[in-house]
Order: structure tokens, then C-alpha cells, then sequence
């Protein structure tokens, strides 16, 4: 545990030294889970952005992007179940007065009983060595049984109890599992109470004229009032989908894991309108395709899985997440939503519009199912930079801060220095500059020795530094050095562009989709 806090000190330091995310408005001490995105931070994000919107709107045929705007009908918040039902239930402790979200809590307790299971695992695999089945030995060993026997029953507790809205037994089940204020270790709580999590506000000058808004909490809702629109102007044809990404707002109760959760966000966010009846294959596909997006980024399988919702959300039928190991362990970084008619549906009760397709096949009107994927961009930004973010021991016994960014996501493709800061070296580089900015985000640095620019340019992940000398002069080369091997390789100059397109092309990254 203290090390996977270390780790994720580091990851939040690095983020604020080398300009990825600052705390919003810093000189007044910040805001609660709100944060700037830095200079290099806002071309990571891009990156990412750009990387989901090419694999799930421009690499379909059948999928289309729209911007709808943050603001809507406050109607529209009513049909989809966020007035009513958009609550967490939150607990606050009587002594340290500190507020938590109770399902939270029990989750937290749970994690602790699978940490004991991944112990006697590590502990199993070592005395066995390469005979280790771990399959067989998480299937049969007592020890391990029983942890996750408890493990399921407080989980599907805890599940009954929030959906039959029965709160008294979630603080039964704190209470009855002696869970403590992880700060102080006070076990003085009161009762369990709903929250709602959508920010107001109003619309128009006049307190009496006011009409109260919502600032959004999903982007989802802006595709489905928008679902014929699109479909007509597009004569798409189902099954097909509409795509968006934006920021959404949630009044979190606890929000202390830096952009993990965040008051607000930005979510990038697919409906996939489809046949009635048909939602159970289309929500496996789903789910394996974004998985393959996310390991096409080469971040590691063991990093992902998958956790099938024991508790559905107000509109959905089947519910997955992917979770990411994060530093502070496996965490939801997407969910894949069978949402059904519901939200469709919904819309047309409370508007009076019809909202069906015609299905010329089938020759009849329907209101679609849909499934959703959904994902926190800030969330995948934590994923990546905490993934990349290692110390590397040297050779010489010196060692190396570096951030192994996926190349096709990294802020800067290429870092070009001259050795020194006379001869003509200067004029040369810039050239160099002038010509690769036209293909990718590139840097041009002369300050220091070049050792520690290598340095500078290895902690914000950048894939290449191209280095100018005496040489260059004579013969046209450069030095082109690799992040993660550190192996340097003199090419021509003319040559830079297909060596540095190469690496970061994305369609070389989403062909491994
Ligand atoms: P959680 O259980 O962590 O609160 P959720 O299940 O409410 O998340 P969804 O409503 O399914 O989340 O939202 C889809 C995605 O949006 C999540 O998988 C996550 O990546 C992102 N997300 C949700 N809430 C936040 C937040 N407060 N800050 C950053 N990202 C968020």
C-alpha cells in the first residue's frame, strides 16, 4: 500500500513539474477536484481524443460524431432519471466530521479480502514455481474459497440494499463489517442518505422569469434527443451509431484521487442504436472491441479487466466496466452500458415526440436499444501517464526518470537540439524544425548540455531527440536517439520524417485493434 501512494505521489508531482495538470486556480489554493491542464498535458489529452475519435467515428462507416451543447431542456434530465435517480449515498463520520460515499466504503472493505487473495496467490506461485495453475489453485484452495465467498455475499448485500433503496441495511452492513473512517479510524457514523450529484443553475435575468438548468452529467443525453436528427440527416441505418466527447459535471462527494474524479470531466461517449433484441450480442462486441482499443496502446493485458456490474444503473440491462490497475489498484476506466429502450423511450413520453426508426426490413416502426461505451478522458490520461511514468536504473549506476508514452500519444514527437549554441548549428536544428512542424508536434531546445536536455525531453515522453553537430555540416546527418532504448543512430536528415512517421503514425498503432 505505502508504495502504491509513493508511486502515486510521483505520477501527481511529475504531472505538475513538467506541465501535464495544475491544480485549478492555484494562487487561491485550488478548487476541490478541479484541474488546468498544463502545455504538455493539453497535447496528451488531444492525443488521446483524436485516438478514440479515429478508431470509433472516422475508422466506422456506421458511426457519425455530433457536439451538443453542455445546457439542455431541464425537461431532458427528468426523462433520462438524473432528477430523480442520479443519487450516491453518503455516510459522514460524527467524529472527524469527514463525509464518504457508503458503497464506496464497503467496496474499499471488499478490495482488502481480494488483496488477501492475491497474497496467497503470489505466496502459492512461489512455493510451486512453474508447476503454478493458478486457475486451478483460485478454483480449489479453502483459503482462497472462502475470501471469496465473503467477498461475493457483502457485494451482492450491498447491491440488494441500493436497489431496494433499503439504506438503513448499507449502514447495517458498515456497521455489522466494523468499516472505520479510513482517516481516524472512527466507527461513529450516522445514517446512510441520498445525494444528488448534477450541478444547478439558472437561466435568464429575472429570479422570476429563471428557468433551472443542469449543468450536464453525461454526454449521453445530448445523442438522444439529438437520435433523429442525425439519423434522418444522415439516413443512417441501423444498427449504427452517434459519438461525442465533452465535459460532464458531477457534484462528487468524494473526490480525492486527483483527476481520477474530478467535479468536472470529460467523457468521450458512443450510443449504439440497434435492433430490439439484439442488444446482447451487440453489447459483447462492445466489449471486446474496446478492449482491443485499449490494448492496442500496448500497455500491458495484465492491466485491464473486466467487472460485470452486480448493481445496473437505472437504465441498463447489462453493465461492464473495464477496470485499469491504477496506482491505487484496479479501478473503472469505461463502461460498456446495455442502456435498452429506456432512455429513447423515455424521451418520448416526456416530450410527446415519437423517436422510432423505420425499419424497412422488418417493415415496421420501432424506438431502438442501444448500447452504450463510455469512457473518462481524464481517467484514460491518468492510466497512460501513471503507466508510463518509470525510473529506470542505468549501467553507470546513474538512473533515468522517463515516460514511456505510447509514441502515437505522446505531446511531442520529436525534440530537435543543436550540440552547441554557435557555429551554425542553431540555424540548422530550426530548419530541421520548420520542416518536421508541419508533421508533428515537435521541440526545439539549445539550453544546457545536450545529456540533460536528453533528460528534459525523456520525462515528458518524447519518443525522439535529433541532435545538430559539427557534422551536419559536412554531410547533411543527424543524430536521432530512441526514449526507451537510448540507442542513438546517425541518419540523414531527409530521412527524419519517415523514421519519426513511422512510430507515431496511429494507423500503425489501431491495426493492432
Ligand atoms: P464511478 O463508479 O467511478 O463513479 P460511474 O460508473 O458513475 O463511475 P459512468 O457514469 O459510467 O461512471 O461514466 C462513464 C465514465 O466516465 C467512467 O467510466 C469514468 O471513466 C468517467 N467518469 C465518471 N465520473 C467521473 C469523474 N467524477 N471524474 C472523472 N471521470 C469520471
Amino acid at each position: 500500500m505505502a508504495n502504491q501512494d509513493e508511486q502515486f505521489k510521483k505520477v501527481i508531482s511529475h504531472a505538475k513539474e513538467y506541465g501535464f495538470v495544475f491544480p485549478s486556480s492555484e494562487i487561491y489554493d485550488g478548487l476541490s477536484a478541479v484541474y488546468d491542464y498544463a502545455q504538455n498535458g493539453v497535447e496528451l489529452k488531444n492525443n488521446i481524443r483524436q485516438y478514440w475519435w479515429k478508431a470509433m467515428v472516422q475508422l466506422h462507416e456506421n458511426i457519425v460524431g455530433i457536439d451538443a451543447a453542455i445546457f439542455m431542456h431541464p425537461t431532458a434530465w427528468k426523462a433520462s432519471g438524473h432528477v430523480d435517480a442520479f443519487n450516491d449515498p453518503l455516510i459522514d463520520n460524527k467524529d472527524s466530521k469527514k463525509r464518504y460515499r457508503a458503497d464506496v466504503l464497503v467496496e474499499d472493505y471488499v478490495a482488502k479480502i481480494e488483496a488477501k487473495i492475491e497474497k496467497e496467490v503470489a505466496k502459492a506461485e512461489k512455493r510451486f514455481g512453474e508447476a503454478f495453475d493458478k486457475e486451478q489453485f483460485v478454483s480449489t484452495n479453502p483459503r482462497v474459497l472462502e475470501y471469496k465467498a465473503t467477498a461475493d455475499a457483502i457485494l451482492k448485500r450491498l447491491a440488494r440494499s441500493l436497489e431496494n433503496e433499503n439504506l438503513a441495511d448499507v449502514k447495517a452492513l458498515i456497521e455489522e463489517l466494523e468499516i472505520a473512517d479510513p482517516e481516524t479510524g472512527s466507527k461513529n457514523w450516522t445514517d446512510v442518505k441520498q445525494f444528488n450529484l448534477m450541478f444547478g443553475t439558472k437561466l435568464g435575468a429575472s429570479a422570476e422569469s429563471a428557468m433551472d438548468l443542469y449543468l450536464r452529467p453525461e454526454t449521453a443525453q445530448g445523442i438522444f434527443v439529438n437520435f433523429l436528427n442525425v439519423q434522418k440527416t444522415g439516413r443512417m441505418k441501423i444498427p449504427f451509431g452517434i459519438a461525442q466527447t465533452g465535459k460532464a459535471f458531477r457534484n462528487e462527494i468524494v473526490a480525492r484521487q486527483f483527476i481520477f474524479r474530478m467535479r468536472e470531466f470529460e467523457q468521450m461517449e458512443m450510443q449504439f442504436f440497434i435492433k430490439p433484441g439484439t442488444q446482447k450480442e451487440w453489447y459483447e462486441e462492445w466489449k471486446q472491441t474496446r478492449l482491443k482499443w485499449h490494448l492496442s496502446l500496448g500497455m500491458g493485458a495484465d492491466n485491464y479487466r473486466f467487472h460485470d456490474h452486480e448493481k445496473l444503473a437505472h437504465y441498463a440491462d447489462a453493465a461492464a466496466d473495464i477496470e485499469f490497475k491504477f496506482p491505487f489498484g484496479f479501478k473503472e476506466l469505461e463502461g460498456i452500458h446495455s442502456r435498452t429502450d429506456f432512455d429513447l423511450g423515455n424521451h418520448e413520453k416526456f416530450s410527446g415526440r415519437k423517436l422510432q426508426y423505420f425499419d424497412p426490413e422488418e417493415n415496421k416502426s420501432y424506438v431502438p436499444y442501444v448500447v452504450e461505451t463510455s469512457i473518462g478522458l481524464d481517467r484514460m490520461f491518468l492510466a497512460v501517464l501513471s503507466n508510463s511514468l518509470q525510473e529506470e536504473e542505468l549501467e553507470n549506476n546513474t538512473s533515468r526518470t522517463v515516460l514511456k508514452l505510447p509514441a502515437v500519444l505522446a505531446p511531442v514527437k520529436a525534440a530537435v537540439l543543436p550540440l552547441v549554441k554557435k557555429d551554425g548549428l542553431p540555424e540548422v536544428a530550426r530548419n530541421i524544425v520548420d520542416d518536421l512542424k508541419w508533421s508533428f508536434n515537435v521541440d526545439y531546445d539549445e539550453k544546457d548540455a545536450v545529456g540533460r536536455r536528453y533528460r528534459r525531453q525523456d520525462a515528458v515522453g518524447t519518443p525522439f531527440c535529433i541532435t545538430v553537430d559539427h557534422d551536419t555540416l559536412k554531410d547533411d546527418t543527424v543524430t536521432i536517439r530512441h526514449r526507451d532504448t537510448m540507442e542513438q543512430k546517425r541518419v540523414k536528415i531527409n530521412e527524419l520524417k519517415d523514421i519519426i512517421q513511422q512510430e507515431v503514425d496511429m494507423r500503425t498503432w489501431l491495426m493492432k485493434m
